[in-house]
């Protein structure tokens, strides 16, 4: 499949990844908006939050849960970080593979900052 976060998954193309389990992987973003700015995704192909079933739901927890203990890890927690899923055209989402972002270590104003 043609897609650049199953390629970083199965180790196809080089990431800075710093947590993977059986569900997910999480690397910093190669093109960082923070000093902070760490992608999770989950290992298996879902196109977007759109296409998540009822039976994958828990991913997103699982997922959040991942955030939570990397925001603890990278020393934002305290002050505080964003997580995000953009999904769709007119939600921002450039690539086609279910991802959170974790934004963290500056100051994020308004709704996106
Ligand atoms: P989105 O706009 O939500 O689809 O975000 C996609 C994100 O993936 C962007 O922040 C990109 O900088 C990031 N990205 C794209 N290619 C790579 C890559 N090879 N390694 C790490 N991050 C990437």
């Amino acid at each position: 499949m043609d897609c650049i976060f199953c390629k970083i998954v199965a180790g196809q193309i080089p990431s800075d990844v710093l947590y993977t389990d059986d569900k997910v992987v999480a690397f910093r973003d190669i093109s960082p908006m923070a000093p902070v700015h760490l992608l999770i995704i989950p290992q298996h192909h879902i196109a977007s939050l759109t296409d998540l079933t009822e039976a994958q739901m828990s991913l997103v927890g699982h997922m959040a849960y991942v955030a939570n203990q990397l925001a603890k890890q990278q020393g934002i927690s305290e002050k505080g970080y964003r997580v995000v899923i953009n999904c769709g055209r007119q939600g921002g989402q450039v690539v086609q593979h279910l991802h959170m972002h974790l934004l963290g270590g500056r100051e994020l104003s308004g709704m996106l900052g």
